[in-house]
């Protein structure tokens, strides 16, 4: 037996207000003034001086507002490569992705093809990068994807939608400050949250489960449940503790894996469009047998902020459209390994998903 050899983010730091320390964190980074310091950010920041102002530009830095109604695709990635090197006069000191799961992760995407020939596309499966990458830096906006401790940057391209897993994806440095959270939508900090609570259990209840895991694991699904759950918390300790749930949740999966929800949320994701974060709690609303205890506790946080999910998503698809979500969905075997063990295919057959997708 082997065991893998992950790298983690080597640097962090937490504290709400933090993230006015992001020049000085740079300064020392910078290469030259022809390199340089390219900011990613949420296009829900865009006319927000509240966070843009205390950004100090200098030479040719630059901000690129990146939309986030559709998540991030290889041909986003490498058109944004391809512009960024067609307008710097060297390859940048650095790429800064601020904002939810589709920022980081284009951050991290753009950080590895600066470095990487070929299309981003080329690079999705595990540990297929050559270069390290530009450094790059992580600041969440929104809590709950993990994407910011993750190895991996999850990308939608013409075959498949999968991640680029590889020891050069983690953040060089992230700052975590929660204040940054304070406007997300009601809404989309449920589904987003959720998915941390479902990487708990997913990671929690699977096969591949190790104390490594575990002890991330069980800390990230303790501090769902106080925020989730406990009305006494403060919206400053709730917000605070949303962000350091989904580091930990992240960190669980690392080790281990995710599971049922999110083989099915892919597929449905991969057809239909279907954001991960609401996609994982449509999917895992019909997961009573894989999941009873964790999706009943879901149905307590779901109905206890009054949360309604969409219903009858897959009503008039095509055989086809079922077929090819199926396809997707069962191509992703170590989750289904994880969640089901190694006889996995003898339970998840194309009928069983059939059916569960038709409950959706
Ligand atoms: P997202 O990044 O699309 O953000 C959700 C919405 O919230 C967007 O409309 C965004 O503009 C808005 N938003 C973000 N911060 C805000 C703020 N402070 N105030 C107001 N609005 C704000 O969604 P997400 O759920 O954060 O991320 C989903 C993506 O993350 C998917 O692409 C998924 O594949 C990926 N993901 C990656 C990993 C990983 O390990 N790399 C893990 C899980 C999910
Ligand atoms: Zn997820």
């Amino acid at each position: 037996m082997t065991y893998k050899n992950f790298p983690m983010v080597p640097r962090v730091i937490f504290g709400r207000g933090s993230f006015n320390q992001i020049n000085d964190v740079l300064a020392p980074k910078r290469k030259n003034i022809n390199a340089p310091f390219v900011f990613l950010i949420d296009d829900a920041f865009k006319g927000n001086p509240w966070l843009t102002s205390r950004i100090q530009l200098a030479y040719d830095d630059k901000i690129i507002f990146i939309p986030t109604k559709e998540e991030p695709k290889t041909e986003q990635v490498d058109a944004l490569v391809e512009d960024i090197i067609v307008q710097s006069k060297e390859r940048p000191s650095g790429i800064i992705g601020i904002g939810g799961g589709t920022t980081l992760d284009m951050a991290k995407a753009v950080a590895i093809m600066l470095t990487n020939s070929g299309e981003a596309k080329d690079y999705q499966g595990w540990d297929l990068v050559k270069n390290q990458a530009i450094y790059h830096v992580g600041i969440p906006t929104i809590s709950g994807t993990g994407a910011e401790v993750s190895r991996t940057t999850v990308l939608t391209g013409p075959e498949k939608k999968l991640g680029i897993n590889s020891d050069y994806t983690p953040f060089d440095q992230v700052i975590l400050d929660s204040e940054l959270t304070k406007d997300v939508p009601k809404n989309q900090w449920f589904y987003t949250g959720m998915d941390c609570y479902i990487h708990c259990v997913e990671s929690l209840t699977g096969t591949y489960l190790n104390e490594f895991s575990k002890s991330y694991g069980e800390k990230a699904f303790e501090l769902c449940k106080q925020i989730f759950l406990d009305d006494t918390l403060s919206k400053t300790d709730a917000q605070e503790k949303l962000m350091m749930a989904s580091w930990h949740g992240g960190m669980s999966i690392a080790y281990s894996q995710v599971g049922v929800a999110h083989a099915l949320s892919y597929g449905l994701a991969f057809l239909l469009g279907v954001k991960h974060g609401i996609g994982n709690c449509i999917v895992f609303n019909h997961l009573e047998e894989f999941y009873p205890e964790g999706v009943a506790l879901f149905k307590k946080m779901k109905e206890k902020h009054k949360i309604e999910l969409p219903e009858g998503i897959c009503a008039n698809l095509s055989e086809d459209e079922f077929n090819t979500m199926i396809k997707v969905a069962l191509g992703l075997e170590p989750l289904w390994e994880n969640a089901l063990g190694k006889n996995w295919k003898t339970i998840a057959t194309p009928e069983k998903l059939r059916s569960l997708y038709e409950k959706m």
